[in-house]
């Protein structure tokens, strides 16, 4: 990014990418720095099929086509506990959320839940940590029952599965007053969404943003 340039856009927002060779083929990335972290952004590209596998195979220095920040999909501050819940690279948005909330000393609570196959499938693992020092509600799930080893070999003593609105709930005080943000696997949205709307959640209190069927 030049040294003059800078970036106004909200956690939860995404630019549009595409490579010099191909501007045609632009994908959506999501933010993952703070809205006040200001000269730089930062995205999180998880290796898929065409364009982003090629932009995982850069090795820096190269320019990429970046449209200005945009989408509809943020966070609101008004929700005064919020849980974000995810797998995948869908963690990305909430990562720039998390850290605005703590680098700006919002009072929110925030819980995250995120699940993945395997312990070194889960990204930001060392932050997420520190996130929990912090005060960040970081409740993790492993769906591959057959890997629980940690990196470490230590056996794994999280959550196993993926979450269901009653994991989340046995893990939240005040889940009927909770707004509840999703996003990236519709198939982990259109599963907890019609869940949630039954066990009394108001629409209006679960923001969700596919990012496709998978
Ligand atoms: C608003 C928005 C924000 C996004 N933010 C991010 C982000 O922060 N990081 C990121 O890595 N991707 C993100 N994506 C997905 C990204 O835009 C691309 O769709 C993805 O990188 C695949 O592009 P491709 O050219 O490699 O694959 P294509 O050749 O376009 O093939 C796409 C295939 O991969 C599947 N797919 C797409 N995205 C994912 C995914 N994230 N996980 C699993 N399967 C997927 C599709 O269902 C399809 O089968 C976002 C998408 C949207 C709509």
């Amino acid at each position: 990014m030049p040294a003059d340039a800078s970036f106004l856009f909200e956690s939860g927002q995404f630019v549009l990418i595409s490579l010099p060779e191909e501007p045609e083929k632009a994908r959506a990335f999501s933010i993952v720095s703070s809205p006040l972290e200001s000269g730089f952004i930062e995205i999180t590209v998880e290796a898929r099929e065409d364009v982003s596998r090629r932009i995982c195979s850069l090795t820096g220095g190269e320019t990429l086509l970046v449209a200005p920040p945009q989408g509809k999909w943020k966070f609101r501050e008004e929700d005064k506990h919020a849980a974000f819940v995810t797998r995948g690279s869908g963690i990305a948005p909430f990562r720039s959320m998390i850290r605005y909330a703590l680098e700006k000393g919002l009072p929110n609570r925030i819980d995250l839940f995120y699940e993945a196959p395997i312990p070194s499938a889960i990204p930001y693992r060392r932050e997420l940590a520190e996130f929990a020092d912090q005060g960040i509600g970081i409740h993790l799930s492993l769906t591959h029952s057959d890997d629980l080893t940690m990196d470490n070999e230590a056996p794994w003593e999280g959550e196993t599965g993926e979450w269901t609105v009653p994991m989340i709930r046995k893990r939240l005080s005040d889940f009927k007053k909770t707004a509840f943000y999703m996003c990236g696997s519709g198939k982990q949205i259109d599963a907890l969404v019609p869940k949630l709307l039954k066990s009394g959640i108001p629409q209006e209190r679960i923001l969700a943003e596919k990012w496709g069927d998978y």
